[in-house]
């Protein structure tokens, strides 16, 4: 019974595309889509307003420009961060933009594109706190941080620090105030972003140096040369356009990049 039916299928699809092509193939005006994933606790660069269902930030207008750019509808994918790699893996989405820091290890299983954002990881303490002043002084301290991330992988670094991995981002800021840790490890443009814009200078604050220099990229399937070759050229033109620079205004200011 299946087997006639996919005949059937097979059959009606030879003819269907000698008329007008069966599936596959688009439509001169239809779109081809652009799946990219994302996890959304990551203000200002991925994340959701207040009472809203879409998606904002840096990142998020950033994959949007360069949809438009390459004539690709942006579809954004909610996801954990470390579900993000195994997507792309598995052909789920197409890209990730996420802040996701190029790092050696990542490499080895995703391709990157050229970096487009500078970061790099800091220390969040509560308000009162006064012992920790830096990231040296949280050996043997208890640390928040989100799974998969190099916050994580730098906070493991830490001599008999105990690590508490969150989902969110947002769970690991709540377990700080909340007395459950003593510092939180994350990147800081998001701790700066929390203590400015997302109620965090209520009861913390961020201590010490820049701990390690980071670039985010965007990464795509390994050895997909041809999207991230694609993906290259639109950020160059976005860079070259006068795009990138209004992107990064309305998310960070006036800030040397
Ligand atoms: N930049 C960090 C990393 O790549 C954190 C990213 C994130 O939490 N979205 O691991």
């Amino acid at each position: 019974m299946k087997k006639s039916m996919s005949l059937i299928l097979a059959v009606v699809c030879a003819f269907g595309l000698l008329v007008a092509g069966c599936g596959g193939e688009k439509k001169a005006t239809e779109q081809p889509v652009l799946r990219v994933g994302m996890e959304p606790t990551f203000a200002p660069f991925e994340f959701q307003k207040e009472g809203s269902k879409e998606y904002d930030g840096f990142d998020m207008d950033l994959a949007r420009a360069i949809g438009k750019q390459l004539n690709m509808k942006v579809e954004i994918v909610s996801m954990g961060f470390d579900g993000l790699i195994p997507a792309l893996n598995a052909g789920s989405i197409d890209a990730i933009a996420s802040g996701m820091t190029i790092t050696p290890e990542r490499s080895e299983n995703v391709t990157f594109s050229e970096p487009y954002y500078k970061s790099g990881l800091t220390v969040m303490v509560r308000e009162d706190e006064k012992e920790i002043q830096g990231i040296e002084d949280l050996k043997g301290k208890k640390i928040a941080v989100q799974i998969g991330t190099t916050g994580a992988m730098e906070a493991h670094k830490i001599e008999g620090a105990t690590v508490v991995e969150f989902n969110a981002n947002t769970e690991a800021a709540l377990e700080l105030k909340n007395g459950g840790v003593s510092a939180v490890v994350n990147d800081l443009p998001v701790v700066a972003y929390f203590l400015e814009q997302g109620g965090g200078k209520e009861y913390a604050k961020m201590v010490g140096h820049v701990v390690t220099s980071e670039e985010y990229g965007i990464a795509v399937k390994k050895g997909n040369d041809k999207l991230v070759g694609e993906l290259n050229k639109a950020l160059a033109e976005l860079k070259k356009n006068g795009e990138y620079d209004k992107i990064y205004k309305t998310w960070f200011g006036e800030q040397v990049k």
